[in-house]
């Protein structure tokens, strides 16, 4: 190929940095922040121009163990060199040795494998609908959800979610989720009936705005459902692996779901989602029912038992669980110290929200300017979701930039 192959204004194009905007030729589906990053380290972000960042959002909740951890370099470079991809037509070992460590680790007793969040909320779905079927309840198929959910962007999870924003345009929602309030124990009592297979639900809802359901909620629905003779999937895909500070959210409440979707940190920055159920709750997925051509395949398995090896490593959630007290402790002072732009603070381990009495894109590009990286959601809250390898003075580093923020923030709106 000649170096004249193209016109010279196309390559200066292409090869150009942020300050040209985002190329045309990627669809427009995301409102992007104009930076480009080129490498990272640990919880450090640095652009092609060598400015460097401090990352509360870890893509967000998925590089749980920051960026270039040596260990998940490892596990990827080893396997790259081995065998990316043989199909679910024949066994995977890395994926044997990683469902097995799940179901050691967890309530599970089977996994199944896919490569994001929607796959494995459409996988718990599916599994729900299913266990019905084959336990002669045919009829039991709906799914009663809550209302400022998330659960990802394929048609069903968009109606499960049952977001209008999401929804408007894209022909009739996928039938059969029953919407209520997000807390409310007795709303999801009376919205079951006899055609409702399980009740699905965020620990914590993270898209939502981080609002954090009690022990008590988690534990009454447990008892709903096991009243109904019916399921509790959870949705961990943005609590899990360690987010909350223990493996899993629903940890905190003692009370263990029958099936369970995970993604996001599991795979440490590689795509890995998986749905975890009892014995009794895979019942269904039967050889043929469920599939996923690049679900669980080598290099992802791989990658995804380094993050259990650090995440597992006694003491590691203890550390979490550490830090996140630190955190969200500097955090409170800033509501001290910015009363009428900081309304609350709150969240679970190192997911927290703080919610605000502006709009959070003003916050997120405030912190941007100050080179930390946060995450708006709704109900006006930004997250602040650092790896779960975050060091003390990278807290303190990362709020200190965070009070600079909003105190350009509330010197605007002033
Ligand atoms: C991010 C997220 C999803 C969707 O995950 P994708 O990988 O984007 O499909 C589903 N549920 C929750 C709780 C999430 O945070």
């Amino acid at each position: 190929m000649g170096a004249g192959s193209k016109p010279l204004t196309a390559s200066i194009a292409a090869n150009s940095g942020p300050a040209e905007g985002p190329s045309p030729a990627v669809m427009g589906t995301y409102a992007r922040q104009n930076v480009v990053f080129a490498r990272g380290e640990g919880a450090w972000l640095e652009t092609d121009t060598g400015e460097r960042y401090l990352d509360f959002a870890s893509g967000i909740a998925v590089n749980a163990l920051g960026h270039a951890h040596p260990r998940l370099v490892a596990a990827l470079t080893e396997q790259a060199g081995k065998l990316w991809h043989t199909s679910n037509l024949y066994r995977v070992a890395g994926q044997e040795k990683l469902a097995a460590r799940l179901v050691a680790a967890t309530f599970a007793d089977k996994v199944f494998f896919c490569n994001s969040g929607a796959e494995a909320c459409e996988g718990a779905i599916k599994a729900a609908r299913r266990y019905h079927f084959v336990t002669g309840h045919p009829e039991r198929w709906r799914i009663v959800t809550c209302l400022g959910s998330f659960h990802g962007r394929t048609l069903a999870t968009l109606a499960a979610a049952g977001n209008p924003k999401y929804l408007e345009g894209f022909g009739p929602e996928a039938p059969g989720f029953d919407h209520v309030p997000y807390g409310d124990l007795e709303a999801v009592a009376a919205a079951i009936g006899p055609e409702t297979a399980a009740v699905m639900i965020e620990p914590v809802q993270g898209e939502g705005g981080v609002n954090v359901g009690s022990a008590d909620y988690l534990r009454g629905l447990r008892a709903v459902c096991d009243e109904a003779g019916i399921l509790l999937l959870l949705d961990e895909v943005q609590t899990g692996v360690g987010r909350s500070g223990k493996l899993f959210s629903h940890e905190w409440a003692g009370i263990t779901p029958d099936i369970m979707a995970v993604a996001k940190g599991i795979g440490g920055g590689f795509p890995l989602g998986a749905v975890l159920a009892t014995e009794a709750a895979a019942a269904g997925l039967t050889p043929g029912m469920h599939g996923s051509t690049f679900g669980g395949n080598p290099l992802a398995t791989a990658v995804g038992d380094a993050v259990l090896d650090v995440v597992l490593e006694p003491g590691f959630l203890d550390t979490v669980q550490q830090k996140a007290l630190r955190l969200r402790q500097s955090l409170a002072r800033l509501q001290d110290q910015f009363p009428d732009l900081v309304l609350d603070v709150r969240g679970q381990g190192l997911l927290i929200g703080i919610k605000l009495a502006v709009a959070p894109a003003d916050v997120v590009a405030a912190a941007l300017a100050e080179r930390v990286l946060v995450v708006g959601a709704g109900d006006n809250v930004v997250r602040v979701l650092p790896p779960l390898i975050v060091a003390d003075h990278e807290i303190s580093e990362g709020v200190e930039r965070l009070a600079r923020a909003l105190t350009h923030v509330s010197s605007k709106t002033r």
